[in-house]
């Protein structure tokens, strides 16, 4: 592949277009988890029952490509912090890695590389925003466990001597307000407005900025705001738009879909899709009205094996995942509240409480919360007919979305890497 890119250049610069085909702003977005079971899956979740044909969604309107996950650690199965350092530096590490390589130095990202050429950086995550993914492109450590020192880098990794982000929006109060050292107030000290509250965005008006909405992650979109990542994605692309003449480069992480996979929960996975897929059309929109931006959209890796089928039955029920009004965390915690068992699975699911699931909740209630959580979760992907194979990730293709300037050198088989190398040479036009 590395081979087609340079020979795409060497072409495009001979006939003097290369510069000319590189976008100004790049959007950059990241469905964490998001194997292709969980965009066909959310294509079934949308499908309009009064037609007969399944509507296409979003992602089916701008995909052009697959792209290969694995680390450099012959696991083959990434983690999103490889995979993340990956997407954002072009370079394959082990797993656990924040934009360091195998050696353990640090790997330069695409964000610092804008950032160096002038152009305006942003990071929004639904996770704490020094969660692996975004910690990628503007941190370094060996390991995505070390929270506050990825914090302090987003302070710390100067570039050019100034501070590498210029607006960030998430999650992490936790990891930014410390006793050893408030990270906020160096931020405000640095002339960055700060906002806490997820329902008045219109507190940060202007660049550089940092809005923190959760001590660490959102909340689900199935438990509270179903649209929170879109409302992010707007302010971010708001606040970005003609801030500067040499553009802007912006991640968007859908934090949450790995989340729900690890937990097997097919209605959170559905519910972050949905908050997703309408951050993208934002984005869609975005580069309608700015034709010199590219948007990518891929994922790092695909998490819990989902797969729409199960158990021997050729069919998978999306009414099922449909009527289902909250995670199963969140059901774990209400049933485990209550004594009408009955009046909280009825009022949350429109599975039937049948004898058999009755004994089956009460007695995983009598076992405990882990038990019980384990038994909501099953009865939902047998009634369901969802599958998983593991609690973890796995190692399939992933898909590659582009829209925009420059989106048809997105086509085909490549590697996780590619795709990073593909929007540096955008950046280092
Ligand atoms: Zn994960």
């Amino acid at each position: 592949m590395k081979k087609q890119i340079s020979l795409l250049a060497l072409l495009c610069t001979a006939s003097g277009a290369y510069a000319e085909s590189a976008p100004k702003n790049v959007i950059y977005m990241i469905g964490d988890g998001m194997g292709p079971a969980y965009t066909t899956a959310y294509r079934y979740f949308k499908d309009d029952p009064a037609t007969k044909e399944v509507e296409g969604t979003v992602f089916d309107t701008i995909l052009k490509g697959m792209a290969h996950t694995y680390p450099d650690d012959h696991t083959y199965v990434t983690d999103s912090a490889a995979g993340a350092t990956a997407l954002s530096s072009g370079h394959k590490s082990y797993n656990g890695a924040i934009a360091v390589d195998t050696e353990k130095k640090p790997v330069r990202t695409m964000l610092e590389i804008a950032k160096e050429r002038g152009m305006t950086t942003a990071l929004v995550a639904t996770s704490q925003i020094n969660h692996a993914t975004p910690a990628s492109f503007a941190a370094h450590n060996e390991s995505r466990n070390n929270y506050d020192e990825i914090a302090n880098d987003y302070i710390d990794n100067k570039i050019a001597g100034k501070l590498p982000v210029d607006l960030m929006l998430g999650g992490g109060t936790q990891y930014f307000i410390r006793d050893d050292r408030n990270l906020v107030n160096e931020f405000k000290g640095a002339g960055y407005q700060y906002g806490d509250d997820i329902k008045n965005l219109g507190q940060i008006t202007q660049l550089p900025a940092i809005g923190l909405y959760a001590p660490k992650g959102l909340p689900f979109a199935l438990d509270e705001n179903s649209t929170r990542l879109t409302q992010l994605t707007s302010t971010a692309l708001n606040l970005l738009d003609n801030q500067n003449k040499n553009g802007f480069f912006v991640m968007i992480e859908a934090s949450q879909i790995d989340w729900c996979g690890h937990a097997n929960d097919i209605a959170c996975a559905m519910a972050e899709m949905d908050d997703f897929a309408k951050s993208i059309e934002k984005a869609k929109a975005y580069v309608d009205k700015n034709k010199d931006t590219i948007l990518v959209v891929t994922a790092d890796h695909s998490t819990g094996g989902l797969t729409l089928g199960a158990h021997g039955q050729y069919k998978w029920e999306k009414e099922v995942v449909k009527g289902i009004k909250a995670t199963a965390g969140k059901l774990t915690g209400l049933l485990m509240d209550s004594d009408n068992l009955k009046s909280i699975w009825t009022t949350n699911t429109n599975i039937e409480y049948t004898t058999e699931n009755q004994i089956k909740l009460e007695q995983a209630k009598k076992m405990g919360e882990k038990a019980l959580n384990l038994a909501i979760k099953s009865i939902i992907s047998d009634t369901s007919f969802t599958g998983w194979t593991t609690g973890g990730h796995t190692a399939i293709d992933v898909q590659v979305f582009a829209y925009g300037k420059g989106s048809e050198q997105f086509i085909g088989s490549q590697n996780n890497t590619d795709i990073a190398d593909k929007l540096i040479g955008f950046i280092e036009k």
